[in-house]
């Protein structure tokens, strides 16, 4: 078996030298690391254990008969293998982390510490609401600030995520059509739509129906209103959309689904674009969630932890899921019974065991205080700038199928630039490995040819924003002189080569098992 410089064995297919001269001078993911079952030795042990003597009379036969299968390790190699597997993970903490639709931005530390603040940390949600008013006072006081920035009368704080958000709204609206005695069952989605929408459409059980783009990349209206009817029961608008542009005819759009007797569904996971500066309740807007954890920071990925709370306009907060919080006299209440509702209220169930996500409340409402409501617009008018920095810096060598006006809080590359060169999306943002960076978002949206999506947001410095910007550009360059090397089969320097994804979403192996070990292990 091969090692590398650390003495560790490396991976098949991983280039030993220095081939590759990179432009930014690092050197990838230059790790390699066994599991820890690979690398433990069979008799070693951290710690050392006192010789217990037990008879074999009180053991009566319950001796362990084979080795337990702990790998045999010490201290110091447990922690080095845990720390090596940390770094070969790529977070916002290490670098630009440059995914488009995602908004990975700097999580102040300031928010994980009030978050871990034993009164809000340590709360058990079955706590007597007598004795957690502060924890409910900190809802309310959120519940205010997201209510003034979209302008909106009502908001559901339950869902935990963006998905489950667009889920609340869906069935608030749904109650509200039952209620006017109503069938509609179709919703209408733009073909530029994230992923989430049609699939929350269709779980909700509506029967989706996708709306037409136009050539500068927004709604089509007039395929919009052709197909508005007394069937629809919303329609479910991303804005800013995910080609990074804002809706223009939104206005138009809400008094058009209103008069068709629709309700207006936002997506507004994009809301970190425009929060200060425009609201959306403005707009026409009924339902939208709020991605707490991208618009308001919060370290997510892998599934969690996030909120999704949905503000609702006047015509569906009555609508709004259980429990409600109420401010009287009494102090704060959470409000868990339909009988114990306040008139008017006609609440369509409930989302989740308990009132959602404390932590997230909590980071969001420090990042929230912490910012000041100028500090907040001050936050979207950067994320726009750097975005709009990076279409500018790179449309001359990149091509941009929108970059004839400016853009929102991403910037949209399709692969035109790459015709002829041999060279893929997925070869190009593989290459960025190579770099140190996280790949882009690739191949999403769908609406235009081998989508590179990249959205710097505003906690990047104008430094940082350059030294990507260089990588990309000398990139883009190399990639039209057809020095195609560094692109094909990248990433070249990471510890593993490309790696079979359909295989890995298909056929994935989920277990461990020593027969499996990989020769270079024996
Ligand atoms: C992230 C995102 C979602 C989904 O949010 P989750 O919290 O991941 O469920 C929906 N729409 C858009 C535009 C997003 O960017």
């Amino acid at each position: 078996m091969t090692m590398n410089a650390q003495g560790r064995p490396t991976a098949p297919g991983t280039i030993e030298s220095n081939e590759l001269a990179t432009i930014s001078g690092d050197r990838g993911l230059d790790h390699e690391e066994a599991l820890i079952f690979e690398i433990g030795r069979d008799g070693h042990c951290g710690v050392d254990l006192p010789t217990v003597q037990i008879s074999e009379n009180r053991l009566a036969g319950m001796r362990r008969k084979a080795p337990i299968g702990l790998p045999g390790l010490s201290e110091p190699e447990v922690v080095r293998h845990y720390v090596r597997l940390s770094r070969m993970n790529y977070a916002i903490d290490s670098g630009l982390y440059p995914l488009g639709s995602c908004t990975m931005k700097h999580n102040p530390r300031l928010n994980e510490k009030v978050a871990r603040f034993p009164g809000f940390g340590d709360l058990h949600p079955l706590a007597p609401q007598s004795t957690t008013q502060g924890a409910l006072e900190l809802i309310s006081e959120l519940m205010k600030w997201l209510t003034t920035l979209t302008g909106m009368p009502a908001v559901a704080m339950s869902p935990k995520a963006g998905a489950h958000g667009e889920l609340c709204g869906l069935l608030a609206i749904r109650a509200a059509i039952q209620a006017r005695g109503e069938k509609r069952n179709r919703i209408l989605v733009p073909e530029s739509a994230h992923g989430t929408n049609p699939a929350t459409a269709a779980f909700a059980g509506f029967v989706i129906d996708e709306v037409k783009g136009t050539a500068d990349g927004r709604v089509d209206m007039v395929e919009l209103e052709g197909k508005l009817g007394p069937d629809v029961a919303a329609i479910m608008l991303t804005n800013p959309n995910t080609c990074g542009l804002f809706e223009r005819d939104i206005r138009h759009m809400a008094d058009a689904t209103h008069k068709a007797g629709a309700y207006f569904y936002c997506d507004g996971a994009n809301f970190n674009a425009i929060a200060g500066r425009v609201r959306p309740g403005d707009l026409g807007i009924d339902a939208m969630h709020i991605n707490l954890h991208k618009t308001f920071s919060t370290p997510h990925g892998g599934g969690g932890p996030g909120a999704g709370p949905v503000v609702l306009s006047a015509a569906l907060a009555p609508f709004a899921p259980l429990p409600l919080l109420v401010h009287d006299d009494k102090g704060f209440r959470l409000i868990e019974d339909r009988e114990a509702v306040p008139d008017g209220a006609q609440p369509f169930g409930r989302m989740c065991a308990f009132h959602g996500q404390m932590g997230m409340f909590t980071r969001a409402l420090s990042y929230m205080l912490s910012h000041g409501r100028d500090g907040v617009r001050q936050a979207s008018e950067d994320a726009v700038l750097s975005a709009n920095y990076i279409l500018a810096s790179l449309k001359d060598v990149m091509s941009a199928p929108f970059g004839d006006g400016p853009c929102m809080h991403e910037a949209l590359f399709d692969d035109h630039f790459l015709d002829g060169t041999g060279v893929t999306t997925l070869d190009f943002a593989k290459a960025m490995i190579d770099e140190g960076y996280h790949p882009m978002t690739m191949y999403f949206p769908l609406v235009v040819h081998g989508a590179m999506l990249i959205e710097p947001t505003e906690s990047e410095s104008k430094d940082s924003l350059d030294r990507y910007i260089h990588v990309l550009r000398t990139m883009a360059l190399e990639a039209k002189e057809k020095k195609t090397e560094r692109f094909t089969g990248a990433p070249h320097l990471a510890p593993r080569r490309r790696l079979d994804e359909t295989a890995a979403a298909r056929k994935p192996i989920l277990r461990w098992r020593k027969k499996e070990l990989p020769q270079a292990a024996e």
